[in-house]
């Protein structure tokens, strides 16, 4: 059978797949670190590669779909500047490799949380889910959303940025990028530390404390401020407190904004630490939630839910993703 060719161009992993059509099933995976510097050219060079790697001897379909990092032009088959990769491109042709191949005649490309939403619809849709939300709280906090049995991707792709929505006008902290009080600034496990280093310097997280201790000597690990949070150090308690509000006004807004029946949440932050979002974040939603809760579920697709809505974007044609926009 002939496959259908699967890219997710993620911050840290790149990933090419052929996944079967009926079943939808990857049948074959490459997995290589993301480039990190000379995005322009590397992250291109790196899916050449991969892609060599990946098709050879193998039969497909004619189409591609790519989940990639945002933000995109979707339509010319390009990564914007994306705030959480480090040496942030101006511009990043994905497609191209893509085509090169001479082998595919259509390209979809989603933004990856898009992607998974999609993903974790389309496994839900045979018990008639037709509204999902989809949240990962990672290295960034992104979102995806399927409404009406639609995906909602937006002029050039950019729907659902939820990271950048506003959790605090006053701009307390400052975003990747370059905005200010986005939810990601102060949620995301790229910013935690960050977060509570301000606090610490305005005197908001005692000094004397374990969490005061940690980040006031430079600690970087996001996953140690949760640590100290279960053994009740009263630092970290106190940060957390407020870590759990902006968690759960980011959720809340995008859920009253939606009114998906489906919440998937997903992320290293989330799936690290569901005891600090069981106990503090889930039921804080509630003080700002004017809806009716939906249902709490992980990503059944896990860390391969772009990559199958990548797949998906071929299977159910979607317009809105074809790149057309190339000369
Ligand atoms: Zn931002």
């Amino acid at each position: 059978m002939e496959a259908i060719l699967a890219i997710d161009v993620g911050a840290t992993w790149l990933r090419v797949a052929l996944v079967n059509r009926e079943p939808l099933k990857i049948v074959k995976l490459t997995k290589t670190p993301t480039p990190q510097s000379h995005l322009s050219s590397a992250i291109p060079d790196a899916l050449r590669v991969a892609l060599k790697e990946t098709i050879s001897g193998e039969k497909l379909c004619g189409a591609a779909g790519i989940a990639s990092i945002g933000p995109l032009d979707a339509a010319k088959g390009t990564i914007l500047r994306a705030p959480n990769v480090a040496g942030r491109p101006t511009s990043v042709d994905v497609v191209s490799p893509v085509m090169e191949l001479g082998l595919i005649d259509e390209v979809y490309m989603i933004n990856d949380c898009n992607a998974a939403a999609l993903a974790e619809w389309w496994v839900r849709s045979d018990k008639g889910v037709k509204d999902l939300l989809y949240v990962t709280i990672s290295t960034g906090i992104g979102g995806g959303c399927v409404l009406s049995s639609r995906p909602l991707l937006g002029r050039r792709g950019n729907a659902m940025e939820l990271g950048h929505v506003v959790v605090d006008p006053s701009g307390y902290m400052g975003c990747g990028c370059g905005g200010r009080g986005h939810w990601e600034a102060y949620g995301s496990g790229g910013n935690v530390i960050a977060f509570a280093r301000r606090l610490l310097e305005d005197g908001l997280i005692p000094r004397s404390s374990s969490l005061g201790e940690y980040v006031g000597s430079g600690g970087s690990d996001p996953s140690e401020v949760f640590g100290l949070y279960r053994s009740a150090d009263r630092g970290a308690v106190a940060f957390c407190e407020r870590l759990a509000d902006f968690e759960a006004a980011g959720l809340t807004s995008a859920v009253n904004a939606l009114d998906p029946e489906v919440l998937v949440l997903g992320g290293s932050v989330y799936l690290g630490n569901r005891d600090f979002f069981a106990e503090n974040v889930i039921p804080r939603m509630k003080r700002y939630l004017m809806l009716e809760a939906p249902a709490v579920e992980d990503p059944v697709f896990g860390e391969h839910s772009p990559l199958m809505g990548a797949a998906l974007t071929c299977v159910i044609e979607l317009k809105e993703a074809l790149v057309t926009g190339r000369r």
